[in-house]
């Protein structure tokens, strides 16, 4: 089945053209056609597209919104000169769209109808930035390919909705989450889904005897307790800002601090937030930038302070979730690296996991820095009583091989 997986954000649209069915996801040997990304959709957009070969192609046309980027991508996919294999638009068989909040009522992925696209618009005071973009990104899929065209919501907080109350909850009067369902909800899940998946098929466990410590390290951040195959705790909250140190924002914080600094900077609540979200974190301690690789060049080449502050902030938190999740999940079998940093960034690996030698984890440090660019595998020593992976993320697949079980009533093994 030719899958179309469609991630629509403001300005942006990500997409992956994916060929599986149930025998390729059970051999792993799904076909990732194309893949891209559209920017500056309102304007004079820009499009990079790479194919599986490795060809990519870079260019600007005018696409005034999501439609005319829905349409451009259509074109592209079926233009010969592509060589995608899929020569007319009714081959795409199924679209899988990137659902950033499902609330409480999607606890997995979802055949798209009416009734779905009202829950998804219910919670959008939850996800004011995220899902209106999402709903858009479905309608105009819909206009181009027709309603016979199956579509499918995956959304990033469904793996979460198994947290207990105990961890969902915030210690806030009991009406704020029964008047305005105020509560942690947690991102990264369709990530998490696809980390705990592979860790079984690595290590030949059953879902039920999955216990597992996973850290998406990327722009954002988050680490998720992962007992019996199930989400008990993670550190993204009622949006993404809380938890660990990530690219721009800041994580946890006391809540104080945001009237006090409002008050000193004459800032408003929601531009403090705004400084929480895009000027705090790694860029914010570093005064540099919010990316990791930079940061590490830095601190090595110059030996810059801020850089090497910021880096041990982010590793410091990063491990104290790791302590608090053992002691919430009563240990561990393993910790799980993920995301652009986790997959990459060895001395963070390292420096995340310096100081738990107490729980028993020893890091090989030539598995550590081979574990680099996508490969997959165990980074710790045959001793360490706690294993220690990188297991490389990927949402996208996992959209696609959903969209196929939602679409053909197969049962889903994540
Ligand atoms: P997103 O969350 O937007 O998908 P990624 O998962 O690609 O982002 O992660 C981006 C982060 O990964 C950036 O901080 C980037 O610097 C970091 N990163 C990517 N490659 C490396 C590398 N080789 N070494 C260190 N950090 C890296």
């Amino acid at each position: 089945m030719n899958v179309l997986v469609l991630n629509a954000g403001s300005s942006t649209l990500k997409f992956q053209l994916v060929r599986t069915d149930a025998e390729a996801m059970a051999s792993d040997s799904d076909e990732r056609i194309a893949r891209g990304m559209i920017e500056r959709i309102g304007g004079e957009a820009v499009f990079t597209i790479r194919k599986a070969d490795g060809q990519s192609s870079r260019g600007t046309a005018p696409l005034r919104d999501q439609r005319a980027a829905i349409d451009f991508l259509l074109r592209w996919l079926v233009d010969p000169a592509s060589e995608t294999g899929v020569t007319r638009v009714a081959e795409i068989e199924g679209v899988g769209h990137r659902v950033a909040h499902g609330g409480e009522a999607f606890r997995r992925s979802v055949l798209i109808d009416d009734a779905v696209l009202q829950g998804i618009e219910d919670v959008i005071d939850l996800a004011p930035l995220h899902n209106p973009h999402n709903l858009r990104g479905i309608h105009a899929t819909r206009a181009a390919l027709g309603a016979g065209v199956p579509q499918v919501a995956v959304f990033d907080t469904a793996f979460h909705t198994s947290l207990p109350e105990h961890a969902y909850l915030y210690a806030l009067p009991y009406q704020l989450y029964r008047r305005y369902r105020v509560r942690r909800y947690g991102f990264h899940g369709t990530s998490y889904r696809y980390i705990s998946h592979r860790y079984r098929g690595l290590t030949g466990r059953t879902r039920e005897a999955t216990n597992i410590i996973a850290l998406h390290l990327g722009n954002g951040c988050s680490a998720c307790a992962i007992k019996g195959g199930i989400s008990i705790d993670t550190s993204m909250g009622f949006t993404p800002l809380e938890g660990l140190v990530m690219g721009t924002r800041s994580g946890d914080i006391d809540p104080a601090i945001i009237d006090f600094i409002g008050g000193k900077e004459g800032l408003s609540p929601p531009e403090v937030e705004n400084m929480l979200n895009k000027q705090s974190g790694l860029l914010g301690v570093s005064g540099l930038t919010n990316d990791m690789r930079e940061l590490l060049a830095e601190a090595d080449e110059h030996d810059d302070r801020r850089a090497w502050l910021a880096i041990e902030l982010f590793a410091y938190r990063a491990r104290k979730y790791i302590g608090s999740y053992l002691a919430a999940m009563d240990g561990t079998d393993a910790i799980c690296f993920a995301g652009g940093i986790g997959e990459n960034a060895a001395p963070v690996r390292a420096m995340i996991c310096e100081e738990l030698r107490w729980m028993g984890i020893e890091l090989d440090p030539r598995l550590n820095d081979a574990m680099v660019g996508g490969r997959e595998g165990r980074i710790s020593t045959d001793g360490s009583r706690v294993e220690v992976w990188v297991v490389p993320t990927d949402e996208e697949l996992l959209i696609a091989r959903d969209t196929v079980r939602v679409v053909q009533g197969l049962e889903s093994r994540y």
